[in-house]
């Protein structure tokens, strides 16, 4: 069986225009999964928008205030719920996990609790989507780009990105679960040639020793095939649990990727844990 899609966006999620939660409980369920969680997007950071960007930027245009910086909408946590819970007579076939991404949350420390205190979600992911450069947070969608902030070497911004991981996950942040630390990979240059994994391998073991320290997960998120050395690495480091995401934003996309992740993870020594929705564990 495939395991649970931790990490789904619908339309309660700002960036989201083509989610919905119904659509995508009819997708999991035609997927064979017996649980899905929608973790929406918490974000307070207001990263830069370039503005060579933001003249191609029409979806997101009116969330850019005067200074060039993107203001994130709020999360209705109350709509949210509600959606939940009217997806959860619709569909009681599928178990139906409450949720959230946090952004940056080692950045906010109150709003974050104060989300927290108000949902009760069973999935807490902690995301880094952006870097500190010179004083303003850049989305690393965009820092790479050459309007991007300069001058840093594409590695010297991959290893940024991993320092900054290390410091989130060193953190008492009230996540369960690292999300995507392949995110600086779906943004990578390719004029700059071949993702540097190798290179990057301290840094990278640094922040999954870390994570394995603090108890929490380490996400297999699909967008992307996970490099199976991050598993490996892992593993080594005393990792002893994965939550898939396929971190779809629309329907069509959710546990895309599942059954080669899975496959991978397997062959690392993770096995579904107890019950369908839990993370899955390493068995010895
Ligand atoms: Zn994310
Ligand atoms: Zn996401």
């Amino acid at each position: 069986m495939l395991p649970p899609d931790n990490h789904v966006h619908t339309e309660w999620s700002w960036d989201a225009r083509a989610g919905s939660m119904a659509r995508s409980c009819a997708r999991a369920i035609a997927a064979g999964l017996a649980a899905i969680a929608f973790t929406e997007h918490f974000d307070i950071t207001r990263w830069v928008v370039a503005p060579k960007l933001q003249a191609t930027l029409r979806v997101h245009a009116h969330l850019v205030d005067k200074d060039d910086h993107l203001r994130p909408p709020p999360l209705d946590v109350g709509g949210y719920l509600e959606c939940i819970e009217r997806c959860r007579e619709q569909y009681p076939q599928l178990r139906i996990l409450t949720g959230v991404e946090l952004g940056e949350p080692h950045w906010f420390d109150t709003p974050v609790q104060r989300v927290l205190a108000v949902g009760e979600f069973d999935r807490v992911l902690g995301s880094l989507h952006s870097i500190r450069v010179g004083g303003d947070a850049w989305i690393m969608d965009e820092a790479f780009a050459d309007y991007g902030p300069d001058p840093l070497h594409p590695h010297d911004t991959v290893r940024a990105y991993l320092h900054e991981a290390l410091r989130m996950v060193e953190s008492p942040a009230a996540f369960q679960v690292l999300a995507h630390i392949d995110y600086p990979a779906r943004h990578w240059p390719h004029r700059a040639g071949p993702f540097p994994l190798a290179a990057l391998e301290d840094e990278h073991r640094a922040v999954l020793r870390a994570l394995a320290g603090s108890g929490r997960a380490l996400e297999v998120n699909t967008r992307l095939p996970l490099a199976p050395e991050v598993l490996r690495w892992w593993v080594e480091e005393g990792g002893e649990a994965v939550s898939f995401g396929s971190d779809a934003h629309a329907p069509a996309a959710v546990a895309h990727g599942f059954a080669a992740a899975a496959a991978m993870a397997e062959a690392h020594g993770f096995r579904r844990g107890r019950h369908p929705h839990d993370f899955w564990v390493r068995r010895g």
